[in-house]
C-alpha cells in the first residue's frame, strides 16, 4: 500500500502542536452494528469505542436550542416538545430504511458485475417535501446536512438517508482518537502479508489491452496483477494514461461535482471544557433554520451558513494531553490565494477570528481557556491528502444515478474503492473497501456478520 503523506490514516489522521493533537477527520462514527460497522470491528478488535452518551448531536439554531437524543424513540417526543406540536416521524423512518437498503442493494449488484442502471431519487428537500411533516421539524431531520456536505435542495435523499440511519443510535469515538483505526489497520493488513509504504505517492497508472500492468512510484515501475485504489474517484482519473480520459467511464466520473471544501479550527486548551457547556457530543452552530448554500465566503457573508464543533479530548475518557475542540465550516473553491502570500494570512486570520466568535459567542466561558489557536485550510488538505475536497464526490442526485460509479472499472484488475462508492464517511469508506474487494473476488466471504 502506498501513501502519499508521511502519516497514515488518511481523514483518519491526527496532528500534534505542544501537548494538544487533533483529529482532522472524524468528529463521530454511526452505526457500529451496521454491516460495514462489523466489518470494522472484525479488522480492528483492538480498537475500543465510546459511545457519545444520552446526547448525539446539540443544536443551536437562531431561536432554539435542540438536543438530538441517542435513543431513536426519544426523538419524535424530543422534536415535539421543542416545536410546541405533533411530528410523526414514521413515514420519514420508513422511507430513509427503504432509501439506504435501495442503495446497499444496487451497489452489491453491481459488484456481480450486473450492468447497472441508473439509481434516481429526488433530492432531501424533495423526499422530505411529500412527508407530512411540520416546516421546523423538516428543518431540523435535515439540520445534519454537513456530514454529507450539501443543503437538502441540492443532496441526494440517498446520502441524507444514509446520514440518518447510520446515526439514528448516537455516534462512537474511537479511544485513541482517529489514528487508532490506522494503526489497528496497519496491524491487520501486515499480518496478512501486506506491506505499507508511507510518504509515497503513486503517479501513473500503466494499461495495456484494458489490463492493469504497471503503477508508478516516483520513478520507480513496479507490474502488478490488481490494483485498489482508495484515493478517489477523481484522482484515480487522474493517474491514468491521457488516451482513457475519453472513455465513457471517465467521462461520467469526470462530470461529476467535487464535494465542498473545508476551514477547520484547531484549539488547544489549558483545563476541561466541560463547565464552558462542551460535552461529548458534536455541537452544531446553525446561523439560519434553512441555509440556501453550503459554503461561507467571508468577502459577502459575515458568518457561516453553519459549523460544527466538537470536543474530542471529551469523546475520549482515556484522552492525553491537553484538552482540545475543533470547528469546521465549509468554503467555495478557489477562495484561497496560494498559500505563503501575504493575503493568504491575512485571509486566515480573519476567517479565525470569526469562527472563534462563532464559538465563544455560545460557549463563551471557552474564552479563558483557550491557549492555542489555528486555522486548517483547503490547501493543507491538498498538501497532506493530495485533495481540497472534504468528502470526495459531492453527494448529490446526480451521483447516485451515474451508473458508472461503482468498484469495478473498465481496467480489468482495477477496482475503485474508498468513501466515493458509498458515501464520504468512516463507515462508507469501510463499505466501499468491501465493494472492491468483492469486486476483485466475488468468491470472498462476508466477515464480521454475527
Ligand atoms: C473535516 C472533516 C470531518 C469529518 N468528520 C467525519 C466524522 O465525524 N465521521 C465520519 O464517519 N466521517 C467524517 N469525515 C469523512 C471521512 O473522514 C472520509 O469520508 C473518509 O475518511 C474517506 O475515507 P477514504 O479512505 O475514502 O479517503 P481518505 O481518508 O481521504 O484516504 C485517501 C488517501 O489516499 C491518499 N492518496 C491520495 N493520492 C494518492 C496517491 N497519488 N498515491 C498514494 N496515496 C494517495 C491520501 O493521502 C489519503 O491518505 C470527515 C471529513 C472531514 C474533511
Amino acid at each position: 500500500m502506498f501513501e502519499h503523506h508521511r502519516v497514515l490514516g488518511g481523514l483518519s489522521h491526527a496532528f500534534r502542536r505542544k501537548r494538544w493533537t487533533w483529529d482532522v477527520g472524524v468528529h463521530a462514527v454511526g452505526d457500529l452494528e451496521s454491516r460495514p460497522g462489523r466489518l470494522l470491528g472484525a479488522l480492528t478488535p483492538e480498537v475500543i469505542w465510546h459511545p457519545s452518551g444520552p446526547l448525539g448531536d446539540r443544536f443551536e439554531l437562531p431561536g432554539l436550542r435542540f438536543d438530538w437524543p441517542s435513543d431513536e424513540d426519544a426523538l419524535g417526543p424530543g422534536l415535539e416538545a421543542a416545536l410546541g406540536q405533533t411530528v410523526d416521524l414514521l413515514p420519514w423512518r420508513r422511507q430513509t430504511l427503504y432509501l439506504q437498503d435501495r442503495l446497499l442493494d444496487h451497489l452489491a449488484s453491481g459488484v456481480r458485475g450486473r450492468p447497472l442502471q441508473p439509481l434516481n431519487a429526488p433530492t432531501t428537500a424533495a423526499l422530505l417535501e411529500e412527508l407530512d411533516l411540520p416546516p421546523r421539524a423538516r428543518d431540523l431531520l435535515t439540520g445534519r446536512w454537513a456530514y454529507h456536505g450539501l443543503i437538502p435542495e441540492r443532496s441526494s435523499s440517498f446520502a441524507h438517508a444514509m446520514v440518518s440511519r447510520s446515526y439514528a443510535r448516537g455516534s462512537h469515538y474511537p479511544e485513541g482518537g482517529a489514528p487508532s483505526l490506522g494503526l489497528a489497520l496497519r496491524a491487520a493488513i501486515e499480518a496478512h502479508g501486506g506491506h505499507i509504504e508511507l510518504g509515497r505517492s503513486v503517479t501513473g497508472l500503466g494499461v495495456e489491452r484494458s489490463r492493469i500492468q504497471t503503477i508508478s512510484v516516483g520513478s520507480e515501475i513496479i507490474e502488478v496483477s490488481s490494483v485498489v485504489a482508495g484515493l478517489g474517484a477523481h484522482r484515480l482519473l487522474g493517474l491514468l494514461p491521457p488516451r482513457w480520459s475519453t472513455h465513457p467511464w471517465a467521462r461520467a466520473l469526470a462530470g461529476l461535482p467535487a464535494s465542498v471544501q473545508h476551514v477547520s479550527l484547531f484549539l488547544g486548551l489549558s483545563g476541561d471544557p466541560r463547565p464552558a457547556g462542551a460535552g461529548p457530543w458534536n455541537l452544531w452552530l446553525h446561523n439560519t433554520w434553512r441555509p440556501t448554500r453550503e459554503t461561507w465566503d467571508p468577502r459577502d457573508q459575515a458568518r457561516p451558513p453553519a459549523s460544527y464543533a466538537s470536543f474530542p479530548s471529551l469523546k475520549d475518557p482515556q484522552h492525553r494531553g491537553g484538552h482540545t475542540a475543533s470547528l469546521v465550516a465549509f468554503v467555495p473553491p478557489g477562495l484561497f490565494p496560494p498559500r505563503g502570500t501575504v493575503a493568504y494570512g491575512e485571509l486566515k486570520r480573519r476567517m479565525q477570528a470569526v469562527l472563534l466568535d462563532e464559538l465563544l459567542e455560545r460557549l463563551p466561558g471557552l474564552g479563558p481557556l483557550i491557549e492555542h489557536v489555528e486555522l486548517g485550510t483547503p490547501a493543507s488538505s491538498t498538501r497532506f491528502l493530495a485533495s481540497p475536497s472534504a468528502y470526495g464526490l459531492a453527494a448529490t442526485p446526480q451521483r447516485y444515478a451515474c451508473p458508472w460509479l461503482r468498484a469495478r472499472t473498465p481496467v480489468h484488475g482495477l477496482v475503485l474503492a474508498g468513501g466515493d462508492l458509498v458515501l464520504g464517511s468512516v463507515l462508507g469508506a469501510v463499505a466501499g473497501g468491501e465493494l472492491a474487494a468483492l469486486a476483485l473476488d466475488p468468491g470472498l466471504q462476508p466477515i464480521g456478520k454475527p
